[in-house]
């Protein structure tokens, strides 16, 4: 502790009146600041004011509060709730407020005991640090000054903090150094005649976006190669979106699939208050996922936040900030960046739990009346940006929320708030997982309101008539749903010809398009040309049908359906990726199949 930091302990001190849960009232406060980190009695649990009322201050504090009680100490520190940003996030497992897990295990065995502090970066690691500065340069915020290999897939660039800009007046030779050793120092135009030391490590107040230069708009899709998504629901590099998450319909499989095979850099995954036992599958499974594209461990470029339901409700509401600090730091340093939190609605539960603490006016379901605000702000954070800094690099940051309907029931606030602000909605369905039908996205009811933003690229990547060709497959499955109406009121026979076909290429698409097994070492991932041609395939069938009917209206449909070609296209999603070649000659026979058989 620095000899401020006593100096101010001993003279502002605030007295506890009351203590509600995470939530301790004190008086004596008027030198806090909103957002102010405070400690919490003499066992220094750590909290952060978050109301202010002349010297009274409402405190949320992310540790157990049992056995405190009125007439116990307050401690400011005059900071806010921050985050450490520098070399040693990565591959790390954090809580929500930044204690590095397996080091809190190390300290205090499996019950995390409190008022523990254990920093965010470890003080004694030594990084290999090459400076790619030099003394004399002009540097603004956002440049790059150096490097550290921080895992053996990413390159960690040191950057110099927003707020700070001049020469470089000493800079380190390459060599290992701890994310505390000073590594340059900067003459700061910024705040005159005062210089500013650089280290491998900077800090971030969590509730506050990191500064970019401007926010680009969105044209790329993030490649997942899961074929429902980048096909007919594509989220873009630096989009957001949602995913409802009801138990079992597959959705730790969706996200690690994400977190596996979406083309992005860095993953940052937020676990927020989900059952207890469900958070250790995660951190149990996430650390031994192997990153297909290097064949290393995935956790080399991945940072997990971990909340579990027995901790604390208030660290509950800082782990997605915390998580989202994170994310931003490395999309600063220009990578594309994928973050997914599960479940935002336990985040919006620790919100209502504390606004009502507080005794604030709720809002609908007692969630707070800022809910939508927060939630609109959050996801705010994503986006693909300009970056800080004078190489005007590009970063993104993709955020996708799942969120948990009680009753699966989409109607509720949670749900609504997010869907007011998230741009594309993946609608897990429990009916489809009950049928083993994976993923199990629902192709009726989810969105995608970047599918036109992305159409210049997937022309370019997939084929110049991909417009058509996805409209067509997706007109065909809304014709089957209304089609199906039918035949369970009046029975297939009712149908005519030209009907009985597209059940049957709806159905065909659902099988051989939309259902992808994660698990086939083929089938996991599809790239966007291949889904092009597996698309094509199918359509290509379909309108040959279409026609060969046209010349002979008597027809039988069995026909058609045990038309071997049909096997062939079945197959087709286990063609490999080098071989897709072999799919242009099953579009072509498809295409003569009128031909071949009259
Ligand atoms: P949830 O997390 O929603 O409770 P899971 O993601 O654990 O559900 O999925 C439940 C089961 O469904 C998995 O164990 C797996 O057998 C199956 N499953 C889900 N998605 C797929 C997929 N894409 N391919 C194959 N099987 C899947």
């Amino acid at each position: 502790m620095s000899n401020k930091t006593q100096f101010d302990t001993q003279h502002q001190q605030g007295i506890i009146t009351k203590v509600s849960g995470p939530l301790v009232v004190a008086k004596n406060m008027s030198a806090a600041k909103m957002y102010e980190v405070v400690k919490v009695s003499e066992k220094k649990l750590i909290g952060e004011v978050i109301e202010l009322h002349k010297d009274t201050a409402s405190i949320q504090v992310y540790e157990e509060t049992s056995g405190i009680g009125p007439g116990e100490p307050v401690f400011l520190t005059g900071e806010s709730l921050s985050v450490e940003l520098g070399p040693g996030i990565l591959e790390n497992i954090y809580d929500g407020i930044q204690r590095p897990l397996p080091a809190l295990k190390k300290l205090a065995g499996n019950f995390i005991t409190r008022g523990i502090e254990s920093p965010g970066l470890d003080r004694s690691r030594k990084w290999h640090f090459k400076p790619s500065a030099k003394q004399g340069d002009e540097l603004q915020a956002g440049d790059i000054l150096g490097a550290v290999q921080e895992t053996e897939i990413v390159s960690h660039k040191i950057m110099i903090p927003p707020g700070v800009s001049g020469k470089i007046e000493s800079i380190v030779k390459e060599g290992d150094y701890t994310v505390i050793d000073e590594i340059a120092k900067i003459q700061n135009s910024e705040i005159r005649n005062t210089t500013y030391e650089i280290r491998l490590m900077q800090r971030w107040p969590i509730r506050r976006a990191r500064p970019i230069k401007e926010k680009l708009l969105p044209y790329e899709p993030l490649i997942t190669g899961q074929r429902i998504i980048d096909a007919f629901f594509p989220i873009t590099k630096g989009g957001t979106g949602s995913v409802p998450g009801p138990f079992g319909s597959g959705k730790t499989v969706i996200q690690q699939q994400l977190a596996k095979w979406a083309d992005a850099d860095i993953i940052v995954y937020v676990g927020c208050g989900e059952r207890g036992n469900e958070m250790t599958e995660v951190l149990q499974e996430f650390p031994e996922l192997i990153d297909p594209k290097s064949g290393k461990p995935l956790m080399k470029r991945t940072v997990l936040v971990a909340n579990t339901s027995n901790m604390p409700v208030a660290a509950r509401e800082a782990s997605v900030y915390t998580g989202i600090t994170l994310a931003e730091y490395y999309r600063d340093m220009g990578y594309k960046v994928a973050l997914m939190a599960d479940s935002t609605s336990r985040w919006a539960e620790a919100m209502r739990e504390i606004s009502g603490r507080l005794e604030e006016m709720p809002g609908e379901e007692g969630y707070p009346a800022y809910l939508g605000s927060r939630t609109a702000a959050f996801y705010e954070r994503a986006g693909y940006v300009k970056c800080l800094g004078k190489d005007n690099r590009e970063g993104c940051l993709s955020v996708v929320g799942a969120v948990s309907p009680p009753g699966g029931d989409l109607s509720e606030p949670v749900t609504q708030n997010t869907l007011r602000v998230t741009k594309v909605f993946w609608a897990l369905d429990a009916q489809l997982a009950y049928r083993r039908h994976y993923p199990a996205i629902n192709w009726l009811n989810s969105y995608s309101l970047y599918y036109e933003d992305v159409n210049d690229f997937m022309k370019e990547k997939a084929g110049a008539d991909w417009p058509e060709v996805r409209a067509q497959a997706m007109d065909l499955l809304q014709q089957e749903a209304s089609l199906q109406e039918i035949v369970r009121l009046v029975g297939v026979e009712s149908l005519s010809l030209k009907e009985q076909i597209v059940l049957d290429t709806a159905k065909s698409l659902r099988e051989d398009f939309l259902q992808q097994n994660a698990y086939d070492e083929v089938d996991t991932y599809t790239s966007v040309k291949k889904m092009y041609l597996m698309l094509k395939a199918i359509l290509a069938f379909h309108n040959s049908a279409l026609k060969k009917i046209q010349d002979d209206p008597e027809l039988k449909i069995e026909i058609l359906t045990s038309d071997p070609l049909k096997e062939k296209i079945a197959k087709l999603k286990f063609v490999p990726e080098e071989k897709i070649g072999e799919i242009e000659g099953v579009i072509e026979e498809a295409g003569k199949i009128v031909i071949s058989n009259l």
